[in-house]
């Protein structure tokens, strides 16, 4: 099938149009040669055809897998997620909201609703965007991701498919096809907030996702991810060594914010500088670490059968 892309300019931009019923037709259409991409909801990609950031001569469309709109939880507890689900779907899946709080609260803030109907999680991952509301809390779950490609499949874990601005460890000719992220641990919580100036429809200054585990009043695990201050969205390592077998008192908390701004090295652009980033870091943190540690103790209590 052949499309033409017409822009605001006179320039239009043909392309070949592939619809894979298959892992295996995609991988095939993949296969045919250079300047091809992938396009799933098409909110990143479009726009970058369109003003001929990219050119594209041919597009191979996952609309049409069923394997990568999978939302299923397995019996051990862990959670796959095909790389085609919608933001919007992930905001609405009670599943995804209870039990892995940080991935539905960066999904709800992406774009508008119209672009949370398209936006999908393996878009915005491969996409690779510093500012992605979806990659922390993946990197705060302990997420891996699950390519597939001709030579076979690979489990990357989160913490490692992040290479730089819009570059990740997925090669022109492999798919990201799920993301798999641990079961919920007794005495478990997420969350996810990110700064913007306005409300709704604009991109990160800062976002933070939080988890911790509590375990007889004591952290015993916590991971903390930072986007939209480093070329790629990364953990706060030494925030996180400082909580880890101590009570989480707000001072304690404190502390661990200002550690996590070291890990940050922003930059300063129109929508804030590096030092109100860094005053960011350190608000959302200390928050996100609240929450997370709230919902944590009301998980314990819920699973404990307390309340
Ligand atoms: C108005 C507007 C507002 C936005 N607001 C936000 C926001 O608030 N927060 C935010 O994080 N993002 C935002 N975005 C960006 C975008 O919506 C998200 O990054 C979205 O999740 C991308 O998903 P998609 O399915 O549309 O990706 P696509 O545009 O289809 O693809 C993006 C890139 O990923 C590749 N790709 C897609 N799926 C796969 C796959 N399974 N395997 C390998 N490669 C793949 C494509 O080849 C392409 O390079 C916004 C975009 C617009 C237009």
């Amino acid at each position: 099938m052949s499309l033409q892309l017409t822009t605001m300019s006179p320039v239009v931009r043909r392309f070949e149009l592939a619809l894979p019923d298959t892992l295996q037709a995609c991988q095939q259409a993949l296969a045919d040669g250079p300047d091809i991409k992938l396009v799933a909801g098409g909110t990143d990609l479009l726009p970058q055809m369109k003003t001929g950031m990219l050119s594209v001569r041919k597009v191979v469309d996952l609309s049409a897998l069923p394997e990568l709109k999978v939302i299923e939880q397995q019996p051990d507890g862990r959670l796959r997620v095909g790389a085609a689900v919608a933001a919007r779907t992930l905001e609405q899946t009670p599943l995804i909201s209870k039990d892995f709080a940080a991935l539905a609260e960066g999904a709800s803030v992406v774009g508008s609703f119209q672009i949370r109907n398209l936006a999908t999680l393996g878009g915005n991952m491969a996409n690779a965007a510093p500012s992605a509301d979806m990659a922390p809390p993946l990197l705060a779950l302990d997420a891996e991701l699950l390519i597939a490609g001709p030579r076979g499949q690979r489990r990357v874990p989160v913490t490692e498919f992040f290479l730089g601005v819009r570059r990740t460890q997925l090669a022109p000719d492999e798919v990201l096809a799920e993301i798999i992220i641990p079961a919920p641990a007794p005495g478990s919580g997420s969350t996810y907030v990110r700064h913007t100036p306005r409300r709704e429809l604009d991109i990160a200054v800062v976002g933070v996702a939080s988890y911790v585990k509590i375990t007889d009043g004591t952290c015993t695990s916590a991971r903390i991810a930072l986007g939209a201050v480093a070329p790629v969205p990364l953990r706060a390592t030494a925030a996180e060594a400082r909580l880890e077998g101590q009570s989480l008192t707000p001072a304690l908390i404190d502390e661990a914010a200002d550690l996590a701004v070291s890990a940050a090295s922003p930059i300063s652009d129109q929508r804030g500088s590096a030092e109100f980033r860094r005053h960011l870091v350190r608000v959302l943190t200390r928050r996100t670490l609240t929450t997370a540690a709230e919902r944590a103790s009301g998980l314990s209590a819920a699973r404990n059968g307390a309340i």
